[in-house]
């Protein structure tokens, strides 16, 4: 029997940068490959958002500017997307997207763009000549990746992000949450926040997987999903470990 999940994608307008919305492309791809449905709700800016529809949040990258009409907008569902996250809801947040969950962020004049406080997390913009761009590897350690142990993407942000929370991974090359503490991204219940565009999918199919066995454990679905051959995402993947000049072995990345 055919499995299905929903997943609201919220401003695709406004919230877009290096592809994000290819994250979509391969959650669908990848329900579709094991019978499971993925139904892609666009939420636009004025939409009413009936957070109890869906199983999967996305929030992508966005400037400065239209993290802010975003943020007005969302702070009406507030305490929905924080009673939900508490509940296990699954959130892909990116980069600005990602800003957005946490208390503010803090621009270079110290005005604060609030964000919805649904993770202790806080942003304070960096000086505007020293953005943290670039490729990125980092660790891998929250479900089975047999012999993965990588995650890899690319980052551009002023902001610097800080928490206490477990972090997606462990910086190997790159800058990470902020360029200081070694963390990328969080990882908080069903939240995975990452300053990993690319967008971050396609590469890390292992990634993809943790989010749909999240989405439709939320549903109330058996969570089992067959392997597929992924050897095309597996060589994107490595193609950025050597670029980065890390080496791999049987047994992944050896760090
Ligand atoms: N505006 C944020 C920053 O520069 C987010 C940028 C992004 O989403 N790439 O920190």
């Amino acid at each position: 029997m055919t499995r299905a999940i929903k997943v609201a994608h919220l401003f695709p307008e406004l919230l877009n940068l290096y592809a994000d919305q290819g994250n979509l492309a391969v959650l669908c791809q990848r329900g579709a490959r094991r019978d499971v449905s993925v139904e892609v709700v666009p939420v636009r800016l004025g939409d009413p958002l009936q957070l109890g529809d869906f199983d999967l949040l996305l929030l992508g990258g966005g400037s400065d500017r239209e993290q802010a009409v975003v943020a007005r907008e969302l702070f009406r569902y507030a305490d929905d997307i924080k009673a939900g996250i508490e509940l296990e809801l699954p959130v892909l947040a990116v980069c600005g997207g990602y800003q957005l969950l946490g208390q503010y962020y803090e621009l270079p004049d110290g005005t604060r763009i609030p964000g919805l406080g649904a993770v202790d997390v806080v942003t304070k913009a960096g000086p505007a000549n020293q953005r943290l761009i670039g490729n990125v590897a980092i660790t891998w350690d929250h479900g089975s990746a047999r012999d993965h142990n990588t995650v890899v993407g690319f980052e551009n942000h002023g902001g610097r992000t800080f928490h206490d929370y477990n972090a997606l991974g462990k910086v190997i090359r790159g800058h990470g949450n902020n360029g200081v503490d070694g963390k990328e991204g969080i990882v908080y219940k069903g939240v995975i926040g990452t300053y990993i565009h690319g967008p971050l999918l396609p590469k890390n199919p292992h990634v993809a997987d943790f989010l749909l066995q999240r989405a439709l454990r939320y549903r109330g679905h058996p969570d089992h999903l067959d392997d597929l051959d992924d050897g095309l995402e597996w060589l994107a993947h490595g193609t950025v470990l050597r670029m980065l000049s890390i080496k791999t072995g049987d047994q992944g990345v050896t760090i």
